[in-house]
């Protein structure tokens, strides 16, 4: 496939009308090297937040071995695209032929829950038919903390509270072959300190059960860089996490885990989107709300934005988006940054959108096709250039613009 310089050349080539998505196969790389390499322990791949195939294999040759999976749906894709590869079943609310066919048919192990019922039903969905119980189950289960940190909470929807957590620890343990404790600390963690917090409650939960811990995996939540949220540098929560499960009273040979999937692919997509019409500071673009801008219109993240062009750059003022579909939700508040002179016609570069972007297009009203390209440059901004002297101060974050 070929590959493009950048933005402006594909634009110059296609003219597109529909978006486009453009790919960064050397950033995704970089990423997954990064955390291969300098996370503490083993970091697994959270497929939800983008489950390109392409991807997927990317993050394979550059280290990734292990892949957190949601749906039976992500476990068969995920097994199709690397039959190597480690598959764990982190959703804690699975239904019983998903367990089962998951652990008979892709040989997935490692599964994690938040209720005594989960307990059960992953138990009998692993017992063969001649009524012999799993004795290979690494059974993880789920804290509830907090999301206080986080721009994008998980608290309220899955984990046990640390006041019920001994029981079930106790119970789980029975039957795993192996056992986790594991929690998320919410979606773009803007500081390290939520992990410390998550792994004082990991503390709580394992003295109060007194049962052997194999792993303790801190799950998602690591960060990417956006217009107004420039987190610290990965390797500070590296290390902080690091120091924090060291003193956690577990067995010397106890793994660490994570499942970054924002901070692993955010990275790899941008989108082309052309202006359609323009009235006053508000952009009518040809993506939004059902399309890769699903966050932008529902949390109101903000995306770094460029225009693609060859003419006049004016002085840069304050836009907000409507997207394609007929109905008013379609609405990006942003602001987004452009030159003053933006029209109808032109293209806009949108970033940073390959985690929870380009996976979530729908075909809603009849929007959401679109190809996507290659290009060779380098994404919007990176937590990753690794052109810094000193890793330790803020300019870890290189913003291009
Ligand atoms: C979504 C999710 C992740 C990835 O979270 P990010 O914030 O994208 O890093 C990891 N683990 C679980 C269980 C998830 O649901």
């Amino acid at each position: 496939m070929y590959i493009y310089p950048d933005a402006r050349s594909v634009v110059r080539d296609l003219s597109p009308d529909e978006p486009v998505i453009l790919q960064r196969p050397h950033a995704a790389a970089r990423a997954g090297r990064f955390f291969a390499e300098k996370f503490p322990g083993k970091s697994l791949y959270a497929v939800k937040a983008n489950p390109s195939p392409d991807l997927l294999e990317i993050l394979w040759a550059s280290g990734i071995t292990h892949y957190d999976v949601a749906s039976i749906a992500e476990v068969r894709m995920a097994r199709a695209t690397l039959p190597e590869a480690t598959l764990c079943f982190m959703h804690p609310v699975k239904t019983a032929s998903a367990i089962r066919e998951a652990y008979f048919q892709h040989g997935v192990k490692t599964f994690s829950l938040d209720t005594h019922e989960e307990l059960a039903k992953i138990v009998a969905a692993t017992t063969d038919s001649d009524g012999n119980a799993a004795t290979d189950l690494r059974l993880c289960v789920r804290l509830r903390v907090s999301s206080e940190y986080s721009e994008l909470s998980l608290a309220s929807k899955f984990g046990i509270d640390l006041a019920d957590a001994a029981p079930l620890l106790q119970a789980t343990r029975q039957v795993a072959d192996w056992l986790g404790v594991c929690f998320h600390v919410g979606s773009q963690a803007m500081t390290p300190f939520a992990y410390v917090q998550a792994l004082d409650r990991v503390r709580a939960a394992v003295a109060q059960a007194s049962v052997v811990i194999d792993v303790v995996d801190v799950g998602g939540g690591f960060p990417s860089v956006y217009p107004g949220m420039e987190p610290p540098p990965l390797e500070d929560y590296f290390a902080i996490i690091h120091r924090h499960f060291e003193a956690l009273p577990i067995a010397y040979n106890a793994e660490l885990w994570c499942e970054p999937g924002r901070a692993l692919c955010a990275e790899y997509s941008s989108l082309i989107v052309k202006v359609e019409k323009r009235r006053g500071d508000e952009l009518f673009i040809n993506d939004g709300a059902y399309g890769a801008l699903y966050d932008a219109a529902h949390v109101a993240w903000r995306f770094p934005v460029q225009l693609v062009g060859d003419g006049p750059v004016g002085v840069e003022q304050e836009f907000a988006f409507y997207g394609p579909t007929c109905d008013d939700a379609d609405y990006m508040e942003g602001p987004f940054m452009l030159p003053g002179n933006v029209a109808a016609g032109d293209y806009i570069e949108i970033g940073m959108l390959g985690a929870y972007g380009c996976a979530m297009r729908t075909a809603f009203n009849g929007f959401g096709r679109g190809e996507a390209v290659k290009v060779a440059d380098e994404p919007m901004a990176s937590l990753y250039r690794g052109d810094r002297d000193d890793p330790r101060q803020s300019d870890n974050v290189v913003s291009l613009r």
